[in-house]
């Protein structure tokens, strides 16, 4: 069996010409979705990701900015343009792009952000709406892996879903977003044992490690759909996954590739989230 690939840039296109269109109905009404994206300091590959973001808002339609700190912005300062963003009508969202400087709190500044603008979906707020299932905003990663299994009609309930990761931004609501699908779920990490074992028996297996080869196709069942987080190098410096993505794909009925599959995803979801801030905005009748 050789698996199905599903394409993570097709399905960006198609979710983001949807999320163009709704732009273009809100600036209608005289709102145009606003994001600000934080970036402090010089890390090159954080560089690469706000450039990114920014450049699909502009493509997608929405009003963004793009602003630059250097390294020794202090915390404090930090937190005073969060407020004044917060204040801010012209911004549905707000992203402040990590790791922050050693010298700052990346808690206490993800915890700044109105929840009502937390487009990560980092807060407390969020994980704690996502956690209750309540509207909030869910992270961008894990929301783009279930609009992914959406787009190929797959069916959580009943299924054994198991998630390779349990960190706050991926592994954790990954695995509440396909438990609120009624899916069974398993959540594995670095003192797991046995892993193949479990693996074995999983319907669905989304790998979030950041390990090339944690998966590799005698830990997975013939037919399981695999979703592959992992953002690697190779020998050659080359992207890759957590997925041994040629074994698995002989085993697997539906695969992510890496590049191409979950992270164009991430950044769909986004401008569908900061799109969403704006609806809800539109949405609250000020004149009560
Ligand atoms: P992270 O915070 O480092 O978490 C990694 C998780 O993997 C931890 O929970 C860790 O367990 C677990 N782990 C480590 N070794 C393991 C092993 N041998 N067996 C099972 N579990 C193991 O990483 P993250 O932020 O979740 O990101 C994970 C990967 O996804 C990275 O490659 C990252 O670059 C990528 N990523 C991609 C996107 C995208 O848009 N495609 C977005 C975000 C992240 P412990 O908790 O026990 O330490």
């Amino acid at each position: 069996m050789t698996a199905q690939r599903i394409d993570g840039i097709a399905l960006s296109q198609k979710l983001r010409a949807d999320v163009t269109l709704r732009t273009t109905a809100l600036k209608a009404k005289g709102i145009t979705p606003g994001l600000a994206v934080i970036l402090v300091g010089e890390n090159p590959a954080s560089q690469v990701y706000v450039r990114n973001k920014v450049k699909a808002c502009e493509d997608s339609g929405l009003h963004s900015i793009l602003e630059k700190h250097p390294a020794s912005l202090t915390e404090a300062a930090l937190l005073n343009r969060i407020d004044a963003l917060n204040h801010d009508t012209g911004i549905h969202g707000i992203l402040v792009q990590l790791p922050l400087p050693a010298h700052i709190d990346a808690h206490k500044v993800i915890e700044a952000i109105s929840p009502a603008k937390d487009v990560d979906g980092f807060h407390i707020a969020s994980a704690g709406a996502l956690m209750t299932s309540m509207p909030g905003f869910w992270p961008c990663t894990p929301y783009g892996c279930m609009k992914m299994l959406e787009s190929i009609g797959y069916e959580l309930k009943g299924k054994h879903a198991v998630v390779i990761g349990r960190s706050n931004i991926v592994g954790k609501p990954m695995a509440l977003m396909l438990l609120q699908k009624n899916a069974t779920v398993t959540i594995c990490h670095s003192a797991t044992q046995d892993l193949k074992a479990i693996t074995l028996q999983a319907d669905v297996i989304v790998a979030a490690v950041g390990k090339r080869n944690i998966l590799t196709a005698d830990m997975v069942k013939p037919g399981a759909v695999v979703l592959d987080v992992g953002m690697n190098r190779n020998e050659e410096g080359k992207l890759c996954g957590d997925v041994d993505f040629a074994g698995v794909e002989q085993v697997a009925g539906y695969i992510t590739p890496v590049p191409g599959g979950v992270g164009p995803m991430t950044i769909t979801m986004l401008l569908v989230n900061t799109l969403e801030a704006a609806e809800r905005i539109q949405a609250i009748d000020f004149s009560v």
